[in-house]
């Protein structure tokens, strides 16, 4: 196991002044104009293609066609939520194709796949028709995990959903102290052993009503602790966001248990 050396950050919230938020309002404006115009000129110059086929894709930032949407896996219905959450988003089964855009994603680096994923969860989220969250919180990679990877799938995939939701990401307000073992290797007991104490608060979240998000949900013991610590420092509302969900080892299913099943590191 690895210890990070605990940053001394602590974030104070303030209240705003009227100047302050007109200005955050008008910022928000300008953003909202130039954030249309990027989306027409993207819409031009890349349009969406379907990642599976090559067809034309659904619609903006939408890289799957009709007939490849079709495939998607639905979550199986009566899957154990993990605890500590007020809302538990898991759209799909982790199997093809799905499991393919995770796996490229996070094995291969095909970061192509985020967009698609961020973009099946922003709208499963939509079409749930309740009040968003302020702010998205992507599980946190280890330090040495994030060096050797490169980058955080989570945090790619909440990028993109945060962009179709009009969203914010907040990545700074947990970190990863300990690098633990792989999930997908555990029995569910044991994933709860292996990742307590794994998170830390760096600082408030910008909002108190946030979504965790994470690439797949087995258990969900690793988000469960993460949500434990955002619980602890006063967040009021956490919702849990994962592209897919996975059996956890053991569980009694009647499809067989996918392979590569990856966890949640
Ligand atoms: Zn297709």
């Amino acid at each position: 196991m690895f210890r990070c050396r605990a940053l001394d950050v602590n974030a104070v919230r303030r209240e705003k002044s009227t100047i302050d938020q007109l200005l955050i309002r008008a910022s928000r404006l300008a953003g909202e104009g130039a954030e249309a115009a990027w989306r027409a000129l993207s819409a031009f110059l890349l349009p969406p293609t379907c990642c599976l086929c090559g067809a034309r894709g659904l619609g903006h930032g939408f890289d799957l066609c009709r007939v490849c949407h079709d495939l998607l896996p639905p979550a199986a219905a009566g899957d154990e939520d993990p605890a500590g959450f007020d809302l538990v988003l898991a759209p799909y089964r982790y199997a093809y194709p799905v499991r393919h855009f995770v796996q490229g994603l996070k094995f291969r680096g095909e970061r192509h796949y985020a967009r698609v994923l961020g973009e099946l969860l922003a709208r499963a989220r939509r079409e749930l028709d309740l009040p968003l969250p302020g702010v998205l919180v992507p599980v946190p990679l280890h330090p040495l995990r994030y060096r050797v990877r490169g980058f955080n799938q989570s945090q790619e995939l909440a990028r993109f959903a945060a962009r179709a939701l009009g969203l914010r990401v907040d990545p700074g307000c947990l970190e990863r102290v300990i690098a633990t073992r792989e999930q997908s290797a555990l029995p569910p007991r044991a994933r709860r052993r292996n990742v307590r104490g794994a998170f830390r608060l760096v600082r408030l979240p910008q909002s108190m009503r946030v979504a965790l998000v994470d690439d797949v949900i087995t258990t969900g013991s690793t988000a469960s602790e993460a949500a434990r610590v955002l619980r602890r420092a006063g967040v009021e509302r956490i919702e849990l966001w994962a592209a897919a969900r996975a059996p956890a080892p053991g569980a009694a299913r009647a499809a067989p248990r996918p392979d590569g099943v990856p966890g949640t590191v």
